[in-house]
């Protein structure tokens, strides 16, 4: 959006890419940047492989300098012990994972994850030092019965019921029915549910607070939508799922015009 907020293009790779496919997207998502000329700072990257690839992906970032933030899409409510098949934000730590994704609507779906799970996953977050990346959304039966921001608004409130004022999160605004859909929201609704999302972060974190901290939109973001989304108060960044997959698909929604 307009405004002084760094903006945060974020990719979610979901269950994509082994940790070969992964060296070489990055490896190559950088040449692509390279080549265009972007200039590095003027947006913050993420990325958010599987589990598997985060050491390989973690090492490359390292040696090759490729300042791209590295992004986890879950952790364990968890900090050590039996719970088998379990990853904790301590070892996501160890790993320099910056960001991880909390509350997609996947997980929401299909790992039954309540706004409970949701919120203890934000403080398994916060307790590490990694970067909650909050996601909510309304369903198209949620859409129909109460407008598009009743949900995530609740959602939102859920999961920052317990977090002190001051804490780093990112707030990702995803209506279910865009999410692989090809059928995005329009920049105007992401903008007036950005800015009921970001309401709730001055309610629980602090005016500050929710001047500094990044919403972004997600459901079927293109190279062709983002600029109409960024263009948007509100709308900090993007959560982009299939389109973070092809290089020049994504270096293209990263050098976005406003
Ligand atoms: P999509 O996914 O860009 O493929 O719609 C977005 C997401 O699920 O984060």
């Amino acid at each position: 959006g307009v405004n002084a907020r760094t903006p945060l293009i974020a990719g979610n790779w979901k269950l994509n890419l082994d940790h070969l496919q992964a060296v070489a997207l990055v490896q190559k998502l950088h040449w692509a940047l390279k080549d265009a000329g972007h200039e590095e700072g003027s947006v913050d990257v993420a990325v958010f492989p599987p589990f598997t690839d985060l050491r390989s992906v973690q090492t490359l970032l390292d040696a090759d300098k490729i300042p791209f933030l590295l992004g986890a899409q879950d952790l364990s409510t968890h900090d050590d012990g039996a719970y088998t098949g379990e990853i904790s934000g301590a070892f996501l730590k160890r790993l320099n994972v910056a960001q991880v994704i909390i509350g997609h609507s996947e997980r929401r779906e299909y790992h039954a994850e309540t706004d409970e799970v949701v919120a203890a996953k934000v403080q398994a977050a916060l307790r590490h030092g990694l970067v909650p990346v909050i996601c909510v959304g309304e369903t198209s039966e949620d859409l129909e019965k109460h407008g598009a921001s009743a949900v995530p608004v609740g959602q939102l409130e859920k999961a920052l019921a317990d977090v002190p004022a001051g804490a780093d999160v990112v707030v990702a605004y995803e209506p279910v029915w865009a999410i692989g859909s090809g059928q995005a929201a329009t920049p105007q609704q992401a903008q007036e549910v950005a800015a009921k999302l970001r309401e709730v972060v001055a309610a629980t974190l602090g005016a500050d607070t929710a001047a500094k901290t990044r919403v972004l939109y997600g459901g079927s973001v293109k190279s062709s939508n983002i600029a109409s989304f960024m263009r948007e108060p509100d709308v900090d960044g993007a959560l982009v799922g299939g389109a973070s997959l092809k290089v020049d698909e994504f270096a293209a929604i990263i050098r976005f015009q406003k």
